[in-house]
């Protein structure tokens, strides 16, 4: 259970504790923050609301764990997060638990995230003591002018602080690949998980407590993002930001100091289907990418935008297999859960209810019981339509039909994101040329969009982020490069 055995420490009463210098702290604000169950839509949890004093200590606090840190030694610091790793698989029942009371995660899929951010922790360790344990060495008379006087020798140092900001929908492994990254490559972290999940991160965070990193250097502050954010966020002592979510990152890129920034932000990922594609295939792929966790994923297949002399024929098979998706509690396993929250939930039906008005062809009657949104295929929607081009983060699909493959690239390229698309075709020619045509920062090719295997490059173009993430690129973008030159009084050849 949540709050119990190894966990009883981080819980104060009915609230839990937020995480600083190595100790688990009521805040002095006397505030906390609710968090409601999706599901019941009444308060599961308690968090602190972190005042802006203890904001500034834990800066403080994670600037001189992070200096210390810097010189422990990179094997030392592999062992102690492949010791979290395990710790945190061990532990997988009461974290597994809350992330289906607060985000309504059906309960296997909770267990896997668990389990997956173990495994992410694991690989992070053992990439970064490769790549951490490597550097160059050049030398001056490769560049016109010069002679071999100049020896060049770099490597790879820490930023320092690193802010990380993960979003409700993969509240553990959003925030493990940001966090892992951050510590192997010799930076100190401090989290402010999305309200809804801080307690399945608040978990996560105390296996990190128990495998014994030093004081200072992990902190977690809890608040929500409204009141606390845009102070975290422009905080002076923080020295990069790795945000996932929606437009708040936008807003947070324009409002940031001279930092780097890693951006993950939302997606209206497409799924181009041509003639020739193997529709059973695709039927599969629409549902386990467009319902999947209710459509609340970033790379969710947000529009189909079908050929449409095999439209009919993709429509009946996405409907028998949209009837066959149960409904109901996460508890239970259920394909469908409720959405995150009532006003995402009315956010949903605003764009069911425009489609409606605007003539889109509703292939299920449209169903909605508190937070629970059943299943929905939209046919016929057109480009006036919200649905077209807005990310409902719910189980609500839209499919265009296309008559040209040009139609459906510029659909995909006129939209303000690139995350992912993806394309379901026979002909290998033609999916490499949609792909390269695309403007996203992957294509699949016969296969929905996905974020994993978490060592893959994933990263977004236009408004769906900065940067690119995956185990390495994170490595590498929490790490400034340090060079050191040698000066030769004359120039040296090998066996000169
Ligand atoms: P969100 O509303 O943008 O929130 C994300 C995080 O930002 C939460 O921790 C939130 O805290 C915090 N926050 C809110 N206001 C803030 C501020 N002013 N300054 C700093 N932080 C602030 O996103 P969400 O609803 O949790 O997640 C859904 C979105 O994330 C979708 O758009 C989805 O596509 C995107 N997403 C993208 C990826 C990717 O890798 N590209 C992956 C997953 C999800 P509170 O919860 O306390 O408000």
């Amino acid at each position: 259970m949540a709050g119990n055995g190894v966990f009883a420490e981080i819980l104060d009463g009915e609230v839990f504790k937020y995480y600083a210098d190595g100790e688990w702290k009521k805040s002095s604000s006397g505030k906390s923050v609710a968090i409601i169950n999706p599901t019941t839509r009444k308060t599961q949890y308690k968090v602190q609301a972190c005042s802006q004093e203890e904001v500034n200590k834990v800066m403080d606090s994670a600037k001189s764990a992070q200096k210390l840190w810097a010189k422990t030694p990179l094997w030392k610091r592999a062992e102690l997060l492949h010791k979290a790793a395990a710790i945190l698989k061990e532990h997988k029942a009461p974290i597994a638990e809350s992330l289906v009371k607060e985000i309504a995660k059906p309960a296997k899929d909770a267990v896997t995230e668990v389990v997956r951010s173990g495994d992410l922790v694991s690989y992070c360790a053992e990439e970064g003591v490769r790549i951490l344990g490597e550097g160059k060495f050049l030398v001056s008379d490769s560049f016109p002018g010069n002679e071999r006087t100049k020896y060049c020798l770099t490597s790879k140092i820490p930023l320092g602080v690193i802010l990380a900001i993960p979003p409700f929908n993969y509240p553990v492994n959003l925030a493990v690949s940001k966090i892992a990254p951050a510590l192997i490559a010799g930076n100190s972290i401090v989290l402010k998980p999305p309200t809804q999940g801080a307690v399945s991160a608040l978990h996560m965070v105390h296996c990190f407590h128990l495998a014994g990193f030093p004081k200072g250097l992990i902190n977690c502050v809890t608040g929500k993002g409204s009141e606390i954010g845009d102070f975290l966020t422009m905080h002076p002592g923080v020295n990069c930001i790795s945000f996932t979510g929606g437009d708040t990152g936008i807003a947070i890129s324009k409002k940031a100091g001279m930092i780097p920034l890693q951006m993950e932000l939302g997606g209206k990922d497409a799924c181009i289907v041509l003639e020739d594609a193997d529709l059973d295939l695709v039927a599969g792929n629409i549902i386990k990418g467009g319902f999947s966790y209710s459509g609340q994923r970033c790379t969710a297949v947000k529009v189909v935008l079908v050929m449409e002399s095999v439209a009919d024929a993709l429509v009946e098979k996405v409907k028998a297999k949209v009837a066959k998706l149960s409904v109901g509690a996460p508890e239970n396993d259920c394909d469908i859960t409720p959405v995150v929250s009532e006003s995402s939930a009315n956010f949903i039906e605003g764009l069911v209810k425009d489609a409606k008005e605007k003539g889109a062809t509703f292939c299920q009657e449209y169903k909605r019981e508190g937070n629970l949104i059943w299943p929905l295929l939209l046919d016929n929607v057109k480009p006036d339509m919200r649905i077209a081009w807005e990310e409902p983060f719910g189980p609500v699909l839209p499919l265009i039909r296309i008559n040209s493959i040009e139609e459906g690239i510029h659909h995909c390229n006129a939209s303000n994101f690139g995350l992912q698309g993806c394309v379901f075709t026979k002909d290998v020619n033609k999916a490499i040329m949609i792909s390269d045509a695309m403007e996203t920062g992957t294509v699949q090719i016969n296969s929905a969009p996905a974020r994993g295997p978490d060592h893959f490059p994933f990263q977004g173009i236009k408004d769906s982020g900065i940067g690119s993430q995956g185990i390495t690129n994170s490595i590498n973008m929490m790490t400034k490069v340090k060079t050191t030159v040698i000066n030769l009084p004359s120039p040296s050849y090998t066996m000169g």
